[in-house]
Protein backbone atom coordinates (compact mmCIF):
# COMPACT_ATOMS: atom_id res chain seq x y z
CA UNK A 1 0.00 0.00 0.00
CA UNK A 2 1.20 3.54 -0.61
CA UNK A 3 2.52 5.46 2.18
CA UNK A 4 0.45 8.25 1.13
CA UNK A 5 -2.54 6.28 1.30
CA UNK A 6 -2.01 5.65 5.26
CA UNK A 7 -3.89 8.07 7.71
CA UNK A 8 -1.03 10.61 9.08
CA UNK A 9 -1.79 10.55 13.05
CA UNK A 10 -0.22 12.56 15.87
CA UNK A 11 3.29 11.15 15.97
CA UNK A 12 4.94 10.46 19.35
CA UNK A 13 8.40 9.36 20.33
CA UNK A 14 9.15 6.14 22.63
CA UNK A 15 13.07 6.29 22.51
CA UNK A 16 13.98 5.93 18.97
CA UNK A 17 10.69 4.74 17.77
CA UNK A 18 8.35 7.24 15.86
CA UNK A 19 4.94 5.94 16.43
CA UNK A 20 2.64 7.64 14.15
CA UNK A 21 2.63 10.69 11.39
CA UNK A 22 3.31 8.51 8.94
CA UNK A 23 6.16 6.27 10.54
CA UNK A 24 6.57 2.55 9.18
CA UNK A 25 4.13 0.75 11.36
CA UNK A 26 6.68 -0.78 14.16
CA UNK A 27 6.05 -3.98 15.82
CA UNK A 28 5.62 -4.54 19.45
CA UNK A 29 5.52 -7.39 21.73
CA UNK A 30 5.57 -8.36 25.23
CA UNK A 31 7.74 -10.20 27.66
CA UNK A 32 6.59 -13.25 29.54
CA UNK A 33 9.05 -13.57 32.27
CA UNK A 34 9.02 -12.26 35.51
CA UNK A 35 10.27 -8.66 35.08
CA UNK A 36 11.64 -8.79 38.77
CA UNK A 37 14.09 -11.17 36.87
CA UNK A 38 16.06 -9.17 35.44
CA UNK A 39 18.67 -11.57 33.49
CA UNK A 40 15.85 -13.57 32.05
CA UNK A 41 13.75 -10.69 30.90
CA UNK A 42 17.08 -8.92 29.43
CA UNK A 43 17.50 -12.76 27.42
CA UNK A 44 13.78 -12.70 26.25
CA UNK A 45 13.99 -8.92 25.05
CA UNK A 46 17.41 -9.97 22.74
CA UNK A 47 15.70 -12.64 21.66
CA UNK A 48 12.41 -10.36 20.53
CA UNK A 49 15.27 -7.86 19.03
CA UNK A 50 16.93 -10.36 17.28
CA UNK A 51 13.57 -10.92 15.72
CA UNK A 52 12.38 -7.75 14.77
CA UNK A 53 10.87 -6.77 17.74
CA UNK A 54 10.79 -2.73 18.39
CA UNK A 55 9.44 -1.75 21.60
CA UNK A 56 8.81 -4.30 24.17
CA UNK A 57 6.15 -3.80 26.81
CA UNK A 58 6.76 -5.76 30.45
CA UNK A 59 4.18 -6.09 33.20
CA UNK A 60 5.11 -3.86 36.33
CA UNK A 61 2.52 -5.17 39.19
CA UNK A 62 4.66 -4.81 42.38
CA UNK A 63 7.51 -2.88 43.67
CA UNK A 64 9.88 -5.87 42.93
CA UNK A 65 9.34 -5.22 38.96
CA UNK A 66 9.96 -1.64 39.76
CA UNK A 67 13.23 -2.27 41.11
CA UNK A 68 14.62 -4.20 38.07
CA UNK A 69 13.26 -1.94 35.82
CA UNK A 70 16.07 0.63 36.38
CA UNK A 71 18.43 -2.22 35.24
CA UNK A 72 16.34 -3.69 31.97
CA UNK A 73 15.86 -0.13 30.27
CA UNK A 74 19.55 0.42 31.30
CA UNK A 75 20.32 -2.47 29.26
CA UNK A 76 17.91 -3.23 27.13
CA UNK A 77 18.82 -3.41 23.03
CA UNK A 78 14.67 -1.69 22.62
CA UNK A 79 12.69 0.67 24.12
CA UNK A 80 11.00 -0.39 26.61
CA UNK A 81 7.37 0.37 27.75
CA UNK A 82 5.86 -0.60 31.32
CA UNK A 83 2.13 -2.18 31.49
CA UNK A 84 0.46 -0.63 34.65
CA UNK A 85 -2.91 -1.17 35.73
CA UNK A 86 -5.14 0.37 39.25
CA UNK A 87 -1.95 1.52 41.01
CA UNK A 88 -0.87 5.22 39.82
CA UNK A 89 2.23 5.08 42.06
CA UNK A 90 4.14 1.87 40.01
CA UNK A 91 3.23 4.15 36.97
CA UNK A 92 4.78 6.98 38.32
CA UNK A 93 8.01 4.90 39.37
CA UNK A 94 8.48 3.24 36.16
CA UNK A 95 8.44 6.94 34.60
CA UNK A 96 10.84 8.12 36.99
CA UNK A 97 13.19 4.53 36.40
CA UNK A 98 13.28 6.02 32.58
CA UNK A 99 10.94 3.62 30.66
CA UNK A 100 10.43 5.28 27.30
CA UNK A 101 6.68 4.70 27.22
CA UNK A 102 4.16 3.34 29.88
CA UNK A 103 0.47 2.21 28.84
CA UNK A 104 -2.19 2.51 31.57
CA UNK A 105 -5.76 2.74 31.31
CA UNK A 106 -7.20 5.63 33.02
CA UNK A 107 -10.28 4.29 33.69
CA UNK A 108 -9.20 1.85 36.55
CA UNK A 109 -6.52 4.17 37.79
CA UNK A 110 -9.44 6.09 40.26
CA UNK A 111 -6.85 8.37 42.08
CA UNK A 112 -7.23 11.60 40.63
CA UNK A 113 -4.52 13.24 42.00
CA UNK A 114 -2.22 10.21 40.56
CA UNK A 115 -3.44 10.07 37.10
CA UNK A 116 -2.49 14.62 37.42
CA UNK A 117 1.30 13.45 38.60
CA UNK A 118 1.82 10.33 35.87
CA UNK A 119 0.71 13.13 32.98
CA UNK A 120 3.29 15.59 34.44
CA UNK A 121 5.82 13.53 34.81
CA UNK A 122 5.87 11.66 31.62
CA UNK A 123 5.39 15.65 29.94
CA UNK A 124 8.23 16.31 31.89
CA UNK A 125 10.35 13.50 30.42
CA UNK A 126 8.81 13.52 26.79
CA UNK A 127 7.55 10.31 26.67
CA UNK A 128 3.95 8.96 25.79
CA UNK A 129 1.44 7.01 27.29
CA UNK A 130 -0.35 4.39 25.35
CA UNK A 131 -3.98 4.68 26.46
CA UNK A 132 -5.38 0.63 26.67
CA UNK A 133 -8.65 -0.22 26.86
CA UNK A 134 -10.38 -3.33 26.49
CA UNK A 135 -13.70 -4.74 25.62
CA UNK A 136 -13.70 -6.70 28.94
CA UNK A 137 -12.36 -3.60 31.26
CA UNK A 138 -15.72 -2.04 30.47
CA UNK A 139 -18.02 -1.35 33.33
CA UNK A 140 -20.77 -4.81 33.78
CA UNK A 141 -23.62 -2.31 34.38
CA UNK A 142 -23.09 -0.88 31.22
CA UNK A 143 -22.83 -3.60 28.91
CA UNK A 144 -25.75 -5.68 30.37
CA UNK A 145 -27.69 -2.33 29.77
CA UNK A 146 -26.97 -2.89 26.01
CA UNK A 147 -26.61 -6.50 25.65
CA UNK A 148 -23.15 -6.90 25.34
CA UNK A 149 -20.09 -4.69 24.38
CA UNK A 150 -20.38 -2.67 21.13
CA UNK A 151 -18.06 -1.01 18.83
CA UNK A 152 -19.80 2.48 19.90
CA UNK A 153 -19.19 1.66 24.03
CA UNK A 154 -15.86 0.77 23.36
CA UNK A 155 -14.83 3.38 20.93
CA UNK A 156 -16.47 6.28 23.81
CA UNK A 157 -15.11 4.66 26.67
CA UNK A 158 -11.53 4.77 24.71
CA UNK A 159 -12.55 8.74 23.73
CA UNK A 160 -12.91 9.64 27.16
CA UNK A 161 -10.38 8.16 28.72
CA UNK A 162 -8.39 10.20 26.16
CA UNK A 163 -9.96 13.56 27.44
CA UNK A 164 -8.51 12.63 31.32
CA UNK A 165 -5.41 12.90 30.12
CA UNK A 166 -6.30 15.64 27.58
CA UNK A 167 -7.75 17.46 30.46
CA UNK A 168 -4.02 17.37 32.16
CA UNK A 169 -2.75 18.94 29.33
CA UNK A 170 -0.99 15.73 28.45
CA UNK A 171 -1.29 14.70 24.23
CA UNK A 172 1.41 12.25 23.74
CA UNK A 173 -0.91 9.67 23.24
CA UNK A 174 -1.04 6.30 21.54
CA UNK A 175 -4.31 4.55 21.45
CA UNK A 176 -5.54 1.27 21.59
CA UNK A 177 -9.06 -0.65 22.25
CA UNK A 178 -8.73 -4.45 21.74
CA UNK A 179 -11.52 -7.06 21.62
CA UNK A 180 -11.08 -10.95 21.57
CA UNK A 181 -13.22 -10.24 18.57
CA UNK A 182 -11.74 -9.49 15.37
CA UNK A 183 -15.44 -8.11 14.14
CA UNK A 184 -15.88 -5.95 16.92
CA UNK A 185 -12.00 -4.43 16.81
CA UNK A 186 -12.22 -3.35 13.18
CA UNK A 187 -15.65 -1.65 14.05
CA UNK A 188 -13.96 0.36 17.11
CA UNK A 189 -10.88 1.03 15.56
CA UNK A 190 -12.55 2.68 12.53
CA UNK A 191 -14.70 4.72 14.46
CA UNK A 192 -11.43 5.64 16.78
CA UNK A 193 -9.54 6.22 13.27
CA UNK A 194 -12.38 9.37 12.41
CA UNK A 195 -12.76 10.73 15.99
CA UNK A 196 -9.51 10.98 17.21
CA UNK A 197 -6.35 12.24 16.33
CA UNK A 198 -3.90 10.24 18.28
CA UNK A 199 -1.52 7.13 16.83
CA UNK A 200 -3.55 3.69 17.36
CA UNK A 201 -1.90 0.57 18.16
CA UNK A 202 -4.03 -2.23 16.56
CA UNK A 203 -4.00 -5.74 18.56
CA UNK A 204 -6.80 -9.07 18.67
CA UNK A 205 -6.56 -9.65 22.73
CA UNK A 206 -6.54 -13.11 23.89
CA UNK A 207 -6.20 -14.15 19.86
CA UNK A 208 -5.05 -17.52 21.52
CA UNK A 209 -2.52 -20.17 20.09
CA UNK A 210 -0.58 -19.66 17.37
CA UNK A 211 -2.93 -21.73 15.18
CA UNK A 212 -6.36 -19.66 15.56
CA UNK A 213 -4.16 -16.63 17.04
CA UNK A 214 -2.32 -15.80 14.03
CA UNK A 215 -5.67 -15.96 11.75
CA UNK A 216 -7.74 -13.90 14.16
CA UNK A 217 -4.56 -11.34 14.22
CA UNK A 218 -4.01 -11.09 10.38
CA UNK A 219 -7.93 -10.57 9.75
CA UNK A 220 -8.29 -7.93 12.43
CA UNK A 221 -5.07 -6.20 12.49
CA UNK A 222 -4.58 -6.94 8.91
CA UNK A 223 -8.16 -5.40 7.47
CA UNK A 224 -7.76 -2.12 9.56
CA UNK A 225 -4.08 -1.83 8.10
CA UNK A 226 -5.45 -2.44 4.28
CA UNK A 227 -7.93 0.74 4.88
CA UNK A 228 -4.98 2.72 6.20
CA UNK A 229 -5.35 2.64 10.08
CA UNK A 230 -3.13 1.44 12.47
CA UNK A 231 0.15 2.91 12.96
CA UNK A 232 1.92 0.51 15.63
CA UNK A 233 1.11 -3.37 15.98
CA UNK A 234 1.55 -6.50 18.64
CA UNK A 235 -0.15 -9.81 17.98
CA UNK A 236 -1.19 -11.00 20.94
CA UNK A 237 0.01 -15.16 21.18
CA UNK A 238 -0.34 -17.83 23.69
CA UNK A 239 3.24 -18.63 22.86
CA UNK A 240 6.71 -17.51 22.60
CA UNK A 241 6.52 -13.91 21.93
CA UNK A 242 9.44 -14.29 19.06
CA UNK A 243 6.52 -15.89 17.25
CA UNK A 244 4.62 -12.88 17.57
CA UNK A 245 6.92 -10.78 16.14
CA UNK A 246 7.33 -13.24 13.07
CA UNK A 247 3.59 -13.18 12.99
CA UNK A 248 3.53 -9.29 12.84
CA UNK A 249 5.70 -9.02 10.06
CA UNK A 250 3.73 -11.68 7.71
CA UNK A 251 0.99 -9.37 8.31
CA UNK A 252 2.83 -6.45 7.38
CA UNK A 253 4.92 -8.34 4.59
CA UNK A 254 1.58 -9.76 3.05
CA UNK A 255 0.38 -5.96 2.24
CA UNK A 256 3.31 -4.75 1.32
CA UNK A 257 3.84 -2.34 4.24
CA UNK A 258 7.32 -3.79 5.36
CA UNK A 259 9.39 -6.32 4.50
CA UNK A 260 11.95 -7.96 6.93
CA UNK A 261 14.10 -11.37 5.85
CA UNK A 262 12.92 -13.20 3.40
CA UNK A 263 9.28 -14.23 2.30
CA UNK A 264 8.41 -18.04 1.09
CA UNK A 265 6.29 -18.67 -1.75
CA UNK A 266 5.08 -22.54 -1.98
CA UNK A 267 2.48 -24.14 -3.18
CA UNK A 268 -0.42 -26.08 -1.51
CA UNK A 269 0.73 -29.30 -3.52
CA UNK A 270 -1.75 -31.43 -5.34
CA UNK A 271 -2.21 -34.84 -7.07
CA UNK A 272 0.64 -33.62 -9.52
CA UNK A 273 3.28 -33.46 -7.10
CA UNK A 274 6.28 -35.72 -7.20
CA UNK A 275 8.29 -34.61 -5.00
CA UNK A 276 8.68 -34.33 -1.12
CA UNK A 277 7.62 -30.66 -1.51
CA UNK A 278 5.94 -30.37 2.22
CA UNK A 279 8.99 -31.31 3.74
CA UNK A 280 11.46 -29.64 1.99
CA UNK A 281 8.90 -25.77 2.39
CA UNK A 282 8.64 -26.45 6.01
CA UNK A 283 13.03 -26.35 6.41
CA UNK A 284 13.12 -23.58 4.30
CA UNK A 285 11.10 -21.64 6.01
CA UNK A 286 12.48 -22.33 9.24
CA UNK A 287 15.93 -21.78 7.73
CA UNK A 288 14.57 -18.42 6.55
CA UNK A 289 13.98 -17.05 9.84
CA UNK A 290 17.18 -15.96 10.23
CA UNK A 291 17.48 -14.02 7.16
CA UNK A 292 17.41 -10.14 7.48
CA UNK A 293 17.89 -9.53 3.81
CA UNK A 294 14.63 -9.02 1.89
CA UNK A 295 14.38 -12.21 -0.50
CA UNK A 296 11.34 -13.62 -2.26
CA UNK A 297 12.23 -17.34 -2.33
CA UNK A 298 9.69 -19.49 -4.20
CA UNK A 299 9.37 -23.63 -3.67
CA UNK A 300 6.66 -24.94 -5.99
CA UNK A 301 5.87 -28.47 -6.82
CA UNK A 302 5.10 -28.67 -10.72
CA UNK A 303 5.81 -27.55 -14.06
CA UNK A 304 2.17 -26.22 -14.10
CA UNK A 305 2.84 -22.72 -12.27
CA UNK A 306 6.45 -23.66 -10.89
CA UNK A 307 8.43 -22.09 -13.49
CA UNK A 308 6.31 -18.92 -13.07
CA UNK A 309 6.74 -18.56 -9.62
CA UNK A 310 10.24 -19.46 -9.32
CA UNK A 311 11.46 -17.01 -12.10
CA UNK A 312 9.76 -14.43 -10.37
CA UNK A 313 11.59 -15.14 -7.13
CA UNK A 314 14.94 -14.28 -6.17
CA UNK A 315 15.97 -18.19 -5.59
CA UNK A 316 13.36 -20.69 -6.39
CA UNK A 317 12.76 -24.36 -7.15
CA UNK A 318 10.31 -25.87 -9.34
CA UNK A 319 9.76 -29.81 -9.55
CA UNK A 320 9.51 -32.56 -11.91
CA UNK A 321 9.73 -36.29 -11.46
CA UNK A 322 12.21 -36.81 -8.59
CA UNK A 323 13.78 -33.98 -9.31
CA UNK A 324 13.70 -29.54 -9.00
CA UNK A 325 15.08 -26.99 -11.36
CA UNK A 326 16.66 -24.67 -9.29
CA UNK A 327 16.11 -20.91 -11.17
CA UNK A 328 18.01 -17.38 -9.92
CA UNK A 329 16.69 -14.08 -10.77
CA UNK A 330 14.49 -15.22 -13.45
CA UNK A 331 17.14 -17.77 -14.70
CA UNK A 332 17.46 -21.59 -14.79
CA UNK A 333 20.28 -22.60 -13.28
CA UNK A 334 20.51 -26.38 -13.03
CA UNK A 335 18.68 -29.24 -12.40
CA UNK A 336 19.12 -30.95 -8.97
CA UNK A 337 17.55 -34.62 -7.72
CA UNK A 338 14.89 -34.36 -5.01
CA UNK A 339 17.10 -35.12 -2.46
CA UNK A 340 19.93 -32.51 -3.09
CA UNK A 341 17.27 -29.96 -3.52
CA UNK A 342 17.16 -28.55 -0.19
CA UNK A 343 20.60 -28.10 0.60
CA UNK A 344 21.20 -26.60 -2.91
CA UNK A 345 18.23 -24.16 -2.73
CA UNK A 346 20.03 -22.97 0.86
CA UNK A 347 23.67 -23.04 -0.92
CA UNK A 348 22.36 -20.96 -3.73
CA UNK A 349 20.71 -18.29 -1.01
CA UNK A 350 23.90 -18.36 1.04
CA UNK A 351 25.55 -16.98 -2.19
CA UNK A 352 22.86 -14.49 -3.16
CA UNK A 353 23.67 -13.22 0.70
CA UNK A 354 27.29 -13.34 0.42
CA UNK A 355 27.20 -11.13 -3.14
CA UNK A 356 24.53 -8.60 -1.84
CA UNK A 357 27.26 -8.70 1.19
CA UNK A 358 30.34 -7.84 -0.95
CA UNK A 359 28.41 -5.47 -3.07
CA UNK A 360 28.23 -7.39 -6.54
S1 LIG B 1 2.30 -25.89 -8.66
FE1 LIG B 1 1.86 -27.92 -9.48
S2 LIG B 1 2.06 -29.26 -7.70
FE2 LIG B 1 1.84 -27.22 -6.90
S3 LIG B 1 -0.34 -27.06 -6.53
FE3 LIG B 1 0.07 -26.15 -8.53
S4 LIG B 1 -0.32 -27.81 -9.94
FE4 LIG B 1 -0.11 -28.77 -7.93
Amino acid sequence: MPDAARKHSRPVKAGVITIGGGAPVSVQSMCTTATRDVETTLAQIWELSCAGCELVRLAVPDQESISALKDIVAKSPLPVVADIHFDCRLAIAAIRAGVHKIRINPGNMKDPQGLRQIAREAKERGIPIRVGVNAGSLDRKQMDLSGGVTAEMLARYALDACRQLEALDFYDIVLSAKASSPLLMIETYRLLSKKSPYPLHLGVTEAGTPAQGVIRSAVGIGTLLAEGIGDTIRVSLTADPVEEVHAAYSILATLSLRQRGAVLISCPTCGRTEVPLMEIAEKVERRLRSIDLPLRVAVMGCVVNGPGEAREADVGIAGGRDSFVLFRKGEIVRKVGAEQAFEVLMAEIDRLLEENKSGD
